[in-house]
């Protein structure tokens, strides 16, 4: 009952596609005599659907399907579809495309645990938020002996592989949706797929599944949003044989979100999962090496009133990131150093100054927190201490030591946590790239899955998540140009009969975060670069410069509003400037960079190389010009990613969060609209539906379809041989469309053709 329906199968649906929903007014009528179903729009605002009894033609009385009988506005009704079409795998197979119809259908699908749907090429996942049977080897033999076709992440990962295979053109996998709709589930989903059909000898499809789990041990935490919140983007790159076999893989990662999270947590919030990991899962015999307490002896993670998550069991997870480390050949010897690094993090948390003059200036309370710092970063505790409350200055003729503020001296400590967490992160990321490497020969033949961090709005938004949520407004935009606007110009270029379908376009609020000189993150490198700025002036430079474009919604003391495609979110200006400037401690650097312990120095050195390169000298809270800012920084990258993408022929997949409770089961109508709205799934729907997917060139169907006519064709140009082709075998008009350059073809027509010419 669910699958295959097709418009046109019946009578019923027949009689009532022809008429356009615009023209829906003039049918009521039509509805009442045939008793069919509609949907209308109680004064709550719920849609329900019934059928109409009466009409006045201003007014109409509907029975309920709970037997109740309401009087609307004819305004207020929409055609529902006939029961037969409910449950359609694909969107555009529905009748009428509106709202309470599309919203209802996924809902009927969902309530039977089916969460995959299609809107033409895009691919709809609602999160199931429970286990529901769909995965694991049988599923993946049915998807890749085509026994299966239903819409599942494995079908799109087997058209992107099929297609890689067979033009030799490399694809991406591009997963989108909000916090918590489930994206780092479907990129793993997609990713055991490829793995399953691209597994070696070797083992790399073994230890790609793993690396999932080291990111996420050190990359995602819990948020108010997500238990398991990824605070980074990533794309993996798998690179596969001429044979179709996994040769390596490359992963990139984005922005972790190390500015706050290592050092400040929001009530109900957890630092990255690793931390707690650790805490509860190291070996004893590691423990006492590094001299690991419990999660809440540790200022770092006891802040927020969270120390766990139900049914999350953070020794048992450590024991699994163990094997994991082993099997990407992280040697035990490093996985020591990084915990060493860990443990050396939560132990500076937990220093402590005290105030010893008039003017605020510190000292370093000497406790079992510095002691053990020191230790684990190799130095001594008091290099440490003066490291973290002085700053050395030019005087006279030598260096002198300066005392910090408590304020400085807590900034400084913070910064350094920060530094070893993020340089950490990175150099994890490095390790294991080593053990996937990618052979040297570019082999024109990869699949790159994109779980990037979902657009969000929290309660304080700031500059991370506006670098999150700007990178959001790139990829719809990558998303509506292939779905939405290459389509409809090539018909148009091509002189093809076609009536444009609108789209939401967001090259508005591009333009507000990147015009030069003009647009946000150049005002905000310019404020970070200016000695006397502030997050105040900073906001009113914003109001100054943005005022004009539409997305720019005003400021409110320091904060600001910017009118994103999914949504309007309110920034806190608070800390931007210091965010962007991302300053280093000099001396930390240089303490670091003279420790005993291996990753510490390799931090520093690695950051020094850097700015040696940029010949710019390191300095706490100074920007300088030299020094690529964050918000400069991620752009760029954004920009990298983009060009990559654009070498790709791209699949979608757009997750849908059902509630915000991270309940099975529940499915909030309202909420799931707006996600669908917001991201233009309606008008993929429509534009597939009325749109020809399978085009060729003229001179491309003449060669291959030619010689099915009469042998005094044979000289004639490509365009009349096409349509006498057309013409001979009475293909219907409606079923195509002739361009200046070529063929447009509805689904399906291409296949007949085929068949006639295989029985040639
Ligand atoms: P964020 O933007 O915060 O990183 P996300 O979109 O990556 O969020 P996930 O972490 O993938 O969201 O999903 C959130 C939770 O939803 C998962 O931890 C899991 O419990 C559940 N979930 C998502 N997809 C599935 C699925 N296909 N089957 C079962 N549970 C799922
Ligand atoms: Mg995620």
């Amino acid at each position: 009952r669910m699958k295959a329906v097709q418009p046109g199968d019946l009578p019923y649906v027949e009689a009532v596609e022809e008429k356009a929903e615009t023209e829906w007014d003039d049918n009521v009528g039509y509805f009442v005599k045939k008793k069919l179903p509609v949907w209308c729009r109680l004064p709550s605002g719920q849609w329900e659907s019934g059928t109409v009894q009466s009409t006045t033609g201003e007014e109409a009385l509907v029975l309920l399907s709970d037997g109740s009988v309401v009087k609307v506005s004819t305004g207020e009704i929409l055609p529902a579809n006939p029961d037969v079409l409910v449950g359609v795998d694909d969107l555009i197979q529905l009748s009428y495309l509106n709202e309470p119809s599309v919203v209802h259908n996924l809902q009927y699908r969902y309530s039977h645990d089916i969460i995959y749907s299609k809107a033409g090429p895009l691919l709809i996942a609602v999160n199931p938020f429970k286990d529901v049977p769909i995965y694991g080897n049988d599923f993946v033999t049915a998807y890749s002996q085509k026994v299966k076709d239903s819409p599942h992440v494995y079908a799109i990962a087997d058209i992107a592989y099929d297609e890689m295979m067979r033009d030799e053109v490399n694809q991406s996998i591009i997963i989108s949706g909000e916090i918590g709709a489930g994206k780092t589930e479907t990129a793993k989903i997609a990713m055991q797929y490829l793995a399953a059909l691209g597994g070696g000898s070797d083992g790399i499809e073994n230890e790609l599944t793993q690396t999932s789990c080291i990111l996420e041990a050190f990359g995602n935490a819990k948020t108010s949003r997500n238990n398991n919140s990824s605070r980074f983007g990533k794309s993996i790159e798998l690179h596969f044989s001429t044979f179709g076999k996994i040769c390596g893989a490359k992963i990139q990662t984005f922005l972790l979100e190390k500015q706050s999270r290592v050092v400040k947590l929001a009530d109900g919030e957890r630092s990255y999962h690793i931390f707690y990991q650790l805490c509860a899962g190291a070996p004893s015999i590691l423990k006492d090496k590094l001299n690991i307490k419990m999660a809440s002896e540790y200022h770092y993670l006891n802040q927020s009133n969270c120390l766990a998550i139900d049914d999350v069991d953070d020794a048992r997870k450590f024991h699994v990131l163990m094997g994991a480390l082993d099997i990407v050949q992280i040697c035990k010897e490093d996985q020591e150093h990084a915990f060493s690094m860990l443990a050396a993090v939560l132990w500076l948390g937990n220093i402590s100054f005290q105030v010893v003059d008039s003017e605020n200036h510190v000292e370093v309370v000497a406790n079992e927190a510095v002691t053990c710092a020191a230790r684990l970063i190799g130095c001594s505790a008091q290099e440490l201490m003066l490291s973290l409350s002085t700053n050395k200055v030019k005087a006279g003729n030598g260096d002198a030591a300066k005392k910090l503020t408590l304020q400085q001296a807590i900034d400084a400590r913070d910064v350094m946590a920060k530094f070893i967490y993020a340089s950490l992160f990175d150099w994890i990321v490095v390790q294991i790239n080593k053990s996937l490497e990618v052979g040297k020969r570019p082999t024109g033949r990869s699949i790159s899955i994109l779980d990037m961090y979902g657009f969000g709005t929290f309660q304080k938004n700031s500059f991370e998540q506006l670098c999150i949520n700007y990178a959001n407004e790139r990829l719809q935009q990558h998303f509506n140009r292939h779905l939405l606007k290459l389509e409809q110009e090539e018909y148009e270029l091509d002189g093809i009969d076609w009536k444009r379908v609108d789209f939401e376009d967001n090259h508005e609020c591009l333009d507000l975060f990147e015009k030069k000189p003009l647009g946000l993150l150049s005002l905000l490198d310019e404020e970070s670069n200016a000695p006397m700025a502030t997050d105040m002036s900073f906001a009113n430079k914003l109001k100054q410069h943005l005022v004009g474009n539409p997305c720019y919604k005003g400021e409110n003391g320091g904060a600001f509003s910017i009118r994103h495609y999914a949504g309007e979110v309110l920034y806190d200006t608070s800390g931007f400037l210091e965010k962007n400037r991302d300053p280093l401690h000099s001396d930390s650097i240089q303490l670091l960079s003279s420790c005993s312990c291996k990753l510490p120095q390799l931090f520093a050195s690695n950051l020094l190389d850097h700015s040696q390169k940029q010949a710019s000298p390191l300095s706490l809270g100074a920007f300088d010009s030299q020094k690529q800012s964050v918000g400069t920084k991620f752009k760029d990258q954004l920009f990298k990613l983009m060009q990559q993408l654009e070498n790709t022929s791209p699949h979608f997949i757009h997750c849908i969060k059902p509630n915000d409770k991270q309940l099975p089961g529940m499915y909030e109508k309202d909420l799931v609209l707006e996600q669908l709205r917001c991201c233009g799934v309606l008008e993929v729907v429509r534009i597939s539906r009325s749109g020809y997917p399978t085009r060729m060139t003229h001179q491309e169907f003449a060669r291959r379809y030619g010689f099915l006519l009469p042998k005094d064709n044979e000289y004639q140009d490509p365009l009349s041989i096409s349509v006498s082709v057309l013409q001979q075998f009475n293909i219907l008009p409606d079923l195509y469309q002739v361009g200046y350059t070529k063929l447009y073809f509805r689904t399906g027509q291409i296949d007949e053709l085929e068949d006639m010419r295989k029985q040639v």
